[in-house]
């Protein structure tokens, strides 16, 4: 007799090796007593079909995709969530019976991460970064209730894109601004997010070009970087008594909004981030 394991989540990556979220959610589904397990599997694009059809077959509840797969993977989807239309990339695929939802909880995460300690509704953001983590913070990060998001990017096009996006797509207004010199943080600004790959390991001494001295009291700055997640805008930050977000705060509640939309369950959000932290080290 063939044994179907009763519940299967995955990752599609393509490169396999030291993935922490396996051990995050893996010690999250323990934790809970779930009969799910979550395993990491190399895909190379030219097979990026064949596998999402091998997690029907198999009946997986569902799967993350990273790097490359992103984008390529909506051709393979029945559906997507309203979100990950408007960014355009998904993260997460939930299995329904064979019919295959895309979502992208990255921007998600990062706003149940920055709601524990900052309320985003009418704020005035500066966000550095056009890539895929920014184009997801940004569009649910609006939708969270954000009024204006100024976007700074050092690729002029992309950036230009992203507050087009932003100022078509949601209900926040945007503006772009060239990062070709020191930027000051505007006085009416009330939250700073450094959304770009500057600070992660092994660049972990790289300074985001910006007027420190411009960082407020008070102001809300998060950093998605994870390796480690004390950057030097998050030292800083701490420093000059801003209200500090790490980047493990998004992978933790990415997570969580992945695994309730896969198992229905909501699972220790604190057993994940000792796992991180364990590995990555702590911001407190
Ligand atoms: P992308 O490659 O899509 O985008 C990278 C962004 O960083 C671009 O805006 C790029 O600018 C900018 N950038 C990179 N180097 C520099 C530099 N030296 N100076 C100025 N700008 C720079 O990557 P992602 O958006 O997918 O990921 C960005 C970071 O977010 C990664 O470090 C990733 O690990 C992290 N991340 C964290 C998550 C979490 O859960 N905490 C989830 C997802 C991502 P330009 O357009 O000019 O090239």
């Amino acid at each position: 007799m063939p044994t179907f394991l009763s519940g299967l989540t995955g990752s599609f990556a393509q490169k396999a090796d030291e993935n922490p979220t396996v051990a995050m959610v893996e010690a999250a589904y323990v934790a809970a007593g779930l009969n799910v397990r979550y395993i990491n599997c190399e895909v190379a694009p030219a097979d990026l079909e064949g596998a999402v059809r091998g997690a029907v077959a198999m009946g997986w509840l569902g799967f993350n995709c990273s790097l490359p797969h992103k984008v390529a993977v909506l051709s393979h989807l029945d559906e997507l969530a309203p979100s990950a239309a408007v960014i355009g990339a998904v993260n997460t695929v939930v299995n329904r019976d064979g019919h295959l939802i895309g979502e992208n909880t990255d921007g998600r995460g990062f706003v149940e991460a920055m709601l524990t300690r900052a309320d985003p509704t009418g704020s005035r953001v500066l966000l550095f970064g056009a890539g895929g983590a920014a184009r997801a913070i940004a569009v649910e990060t609006a939708l969270a209730g954000a009024a204006h998001i100024t976007v700074v990017n050092r690729n002029r096009e992309r950036g230009q894109e992203l507050s087009d996006l932003i100022s078509s797509r949601t209900p926040a207004t945007s503006e772009f601004i060239a990062w070709d010199h020191t930027i000051a943080i505007p006085d009416d600004i009330d939250i700073v997010i450094n959304a770009t790959s500057i600070g992660f390991h092994p660049d972990v001494d790289a300074h985001l070009d910006l007027d420190v001295d411009t960082l407020r009291p008070g102001m809300v700055v998060a950093d998605v970087i994870t390796n480690p997640p004390t950057t030097n805008l998050i030292r800083t930050g701490q420093a000059r008594g801003c209200i500090t977000i790490d980047g493990l705060g998004m992978l933790v509640n990415q997570a969580l909004v992945a695994i309730k939309l896969w198992t229905g369950k909501d699972v220790d959000g604190s057993v994940m981030r000792s796992v991180l932290e364990d590995l990555f080290g702590t911001t407190a």
